[in-house]
């Protein structure tokens, strides 16, 4: 079975603008419903004398999920001919936030919703720079019930002078702007033929057009060691393949050690040995040299190592109660690694409300916030932006998590600094 594309979207809006409408009719019109959902909904509706909502939809797929019915609970799925999409929830502000730092939600693109009627609203603004936080670049705006505006050219277009100015404002872009009737399906996978005068894609066309996540086997090999077992005079190297891939006969760089030795065997738990790892898998290693490794290190190839550094930028989001301040320690962990780090720094305390940042000395309770980390030893790590694994860590004070981030290196180069 070959495996579709993925593309992890977040729909944002105001509420009332039309989300759950949205997605109900995407699910709809992409033919994803699960058969006799809606028969089941309209059915239901008419027995109490309501009229159908979209949004039941959801409600239904909400009510299943709480009950446990559904099995994946963080996720829902549509396809398109040519791909797979999920969505992926946005709760609060907050929750969003902390999700998508933390890495535990990841959106690769997102649809901004407007309401035709009410216009470009405070929250619009606040959800466009939240995903610029976020780095999210991959974005649609559907204006949506372009049915209450008359269809009208040129209401859409006065929506979509003032948020291209906004978005540009904050240094963004929207790839496509779409004047959409949710409730009916207009401009949502079929063209609408009561707005003849837009020309553009629709939303799910504008939605393939995206580029979906980075295949992590495409990447550059990064291969934590979790765990040394010693078996007669063998050591193996237990762990998993972040990304990349693995080969039998290929030289491994171990870091931030520095040793290299060849890969002797590749051992599946429970299976023949194989030749090649792939990201994704958890494989165990021998070497062609006895080497002194250890938990924590992390192995890639010569020519594509990690950046190796003892201070590093990151925007984080904060957990505790107790303010971040500069000059306080904790412990970083990145993959399998776990070492003291104390913060240099605050850079940027992020407002989300006030959608301004300035360099603070304290980052407060579910505060977000760019600071910089230094470690005695050396780490070895990359950009978010180039491997969306090894790009990431988190603080602990040595029992809890206090924050989770995502690295940045703005401002520093790959070498030691004291
Ligand atoms: P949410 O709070 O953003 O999820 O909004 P809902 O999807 O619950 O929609 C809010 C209200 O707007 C509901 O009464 C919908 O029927 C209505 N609505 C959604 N889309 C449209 C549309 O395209 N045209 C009109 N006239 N109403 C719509």
């Amino acid at each position: 079975m070959s495996l579709r594309d993925l593309l992890r979207i977040v729909i944002v809006g105001h509420v009332d603008h039309g989300k759950s409408t949205l997605v109900g009719r995407l699910f709809h019109d992409t033919g994803s419903l699960p058969e006799g959902k809606l028969e089941a909904i309209q059915a239901m509706c008419e027995r109490r004398g309501m009229r159908f909502e979209w949004a039941f939809l959801m409600d239904a797929f909400q009510s299943e999920r709480d009950q446990g019915i559904t099995i994946d609970t963080s996720q829902i799925w549509f396809k398109s001919a040519r791909r797979d999409y999920t969505i992926i929830d946005a709760p609060g502000h907050r929750e969003f936030l902390k999700n998508m730092i933390t890495g535990a939600a990841n959106a690769d693109a997102a649809v901004m919703l407007i309401d035709a009627g009410q216009g470009v609203q405070q929250q619009s603004r606040t959800h466009a720079y939240l995903l610029q936080l976020l780095g999210v670049r991959q974005i649609v705006v559907v204006v949506n019930k372009m049915d209450l505006a008359d269809f009208a050219a040129d209401r859409f277009a006065e929506i979509e002078t003032t948020y291209r100015q906004y978005l540009a404002d904050i240094g963004m872009q929207a790839a496509h702007i779409i004047p959409v009737v949710a409730r009916d399906g207009d401009n949502i996978v079929k063209p609408s033929d009561r707005m003849t005068w837009y020309r553009g894609k629709t939303l799910v066309e504008a939605l393939d057009g995206f580029v979906s996540a980075t295949d992590l086997t495409s990447l550059p090999l990064r291969f934590p060691v979790q765990d040394v077992y010693k078996f007669d005079e063998r050591r193996i190297l237990a762990g998993r393949v972040l990304s990349g891939r693995l080969r039998v006969g290929d030289r491994l760089l171990f870091s931030p050690s520095n040793k290299t030795a060849r890969v002797a065997s590749i051992e599946a738990w429970s299976a023949p040995a194989k030749a090649v790892a792939e990201a994704g898998e958890s494989v165990g290693i021998t070497l062609d040299e006895q080497l002194f490794i250890e938990r924590g290190d992390l192995a890639s190839h010569e020519e594509t190592p990690p950046i190796e550094t003892n201070v590093f930028q990151g925007r984080l989001f904060w957990l505790p109660n107790e303010p971040l301040r500069p000059g306080a320690s904790y412990r970083l962990r990145l993959q399998t690694r776990e070492v003291p780090v104390t913060v240099q720094e605050i850079k940027a305390l992020y407002d989300v409300e006030q959608l301004t940042n300035a360099p603070s000395d304290a980052v407060p309770h579910h505060g977000i916030a760019d600071v910089v980390l230094r470690s005695q030893a050396m780490l070895a790590l990359d950009r978010l932006e180039d491997n969306p694994k090894t790009g990431r860590f988190v603080l602990t004070d040595g029992v809890n998590l206090v924050a989770g981030g995502t690295i940045s290196m703005d401002g520093y180069p790959n070498q030691r600094q004291v």
